[in-house]
């Protein structure tokens, strides 16, 4: 009889050989400063949860005195079923706290790449895409069919050179991630922000990693530049700093409008859950009514790369609290990363195809809700384990 998968398995075969097969950790607690893995607890540096509000009080009472009000799933997509009272105040709230015309939530960060890219452009247009962009991005800019012209990381020379390429085609869009999640650095959206204007090209930025985490209290990106109203798509993700999952796409009413009516994941896949938009909701609150979280976490981040820096480890080019602390080869990454585990720090190792070759990590994810003591002991931890491996 002939086995239709036995290529499947071969392929699997190949990335356990590769050292490339995802080994995915069980986590038996909740999201947080430490977490349970086998029974041990351990420090947690893996998490995009930014400000520690993934087991926050607050979001999970307000998840359920949502429940109790509203149950727990949306019924159908939004266009069928109706909208429920709970998104659209969760929209109003973000676009008020981006200082945006308007607001529009997805099932995910991913879906909201998705949603968008594909109904702003299509066959016979053009994409200008910094070549570090994010996996949603290119999947949404692929969905789209049309033409696609990656730019060289953040180099603003050579979007000008690939605009004047691709001058031929109508309707038009630059896309950049606003933070890069390997890298940490940050993309020059003044700058790109200007190129755009000038050639009357849409702009659209992926502020993932900006969300809760840049500009004032954590507006994001376009807030830190300072761009209101000149950003066309400032797309961004609930599941990180906002401690749920989620996505969102904040700009002017008129995309919002469209991307009611055009967006597939919004008109095809049903909205976000009850608790989940209950829970952003009360995100979004805690950060309108304070920056404690938000200076805790850019504190928390200083401190940890300062103390790396003192120990002599390459840190990159990070400009954020996302920590890369670079290796070279995929196999001292991966042992890297099993001795912290074995020291009690989670902390994820990074190789190709996420990276390129020879440029492996540890990615190291700073969060408001480590204490100064779990800093300590991650960056003693990081010390023991360099020398042990002669890193440092
Ligand atoms: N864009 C970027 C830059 C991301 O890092 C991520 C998450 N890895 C996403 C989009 C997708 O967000 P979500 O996890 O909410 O789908």
């Amino acid at each position: 009889m002939s086995n239709k998968t036995a290529w499947i398995e071969e392929e699997i075969e190949g990335l356990h050989e590769s050292g490339l097969f995802n080994v995915i950790r069980t986590i038996e607690s909740p999201m947080d400063a430490w977490v349970t893995i086998d029974g041990r607890s351990l420090l947690n540096f893996c998490a995009n949860n930014y400000l520690g509000l993934a087991n926050n009080p607050r979001l999970r009472m307000a998840a359920h005195k949502a429940i109790e009000e509203f149950g727990i799933g949306p019924g159908a997509v939004r266009t069928i079923a109706g909208t429920m009272s709970l998104h659209l105040e969760l929209e109003r709230a973000l676009a008020e706290f981006k200082r945006a015309e308007g607001c529009i939530s997805f099932q995910s960060g991913y879906s909201a790449n998705l949603a968008t890219i594909p109904a702003l452009v299509g066959k016979g247009d053009i994409i200008f895409s910094d070549e570090l962009n994010h996996a949603s991005i290119i999947d949404g800019c692929r969905l789209s069919r049309a033409q696609v012209l990656r730019y060289n990381h953040c180099d603003t020379d050579d979007l000008t050179r690939k605009i004047a390429e691709g001058s031929k085609y109508s309707r038009r869009l630059i896309i950049t991630d606003g933070v890069f999640s390997m890298d940490g650095d940050i993309a020059p959206l003044g700058k790109i922000s200007d190129i755009a204007d000038e050639h009357d090209i849409m702009l659209m930025v992926d502020d993932a990693h900006g969300e809760g985490v840049l500009g004032e209290g954590g507006r994001g990106i376009v807030d830190h530049f300072g761009l209101h109203g000149r950003v066309d798509v400032e797309m961004g993700t609930l599941s990180k700093a906002f401690g749920v999952v989620g996505g969102l796409v904040a700009g002017k009413n008129v995309i919002i409008d469209w991307l009611r009516q055009r967006g597939r994941p919004f008109l095809f896949s049903s909205a976000m859950t009850v608790p989940d938009t209950a829970a952003c909701l009360e995100a979004v609150r805690i950060l309108e009514e304070s920056t404690k979280n938000v200076d805790m976490l850019w504190s928390n981040a200083k401190i940890f790369k300062n103390g790396m820096k003192e120990l002599g480890f390459d840190t990159g080019n990070t400009e954020t609290p996302i920590v890369p602390v670079m290796l070279g080869e995929a196999s001292l990454a991966q042992d890297f990363s099993r001795r912290l585990f074995d020291h009690g720090v989670f902390a994820m190792s990074i190789g190709y195809p996420t990276v390129p070759i020879g440029k492996a990590r540890i990615r190291v994810m700073n969060s408001a809700a480590h204490s100064q003591s779990d800093l300590e002991t991650a960056l003693d931890t990081f010390a023991l384990v360099g020398r042990e491996l002669e890193v440092i």
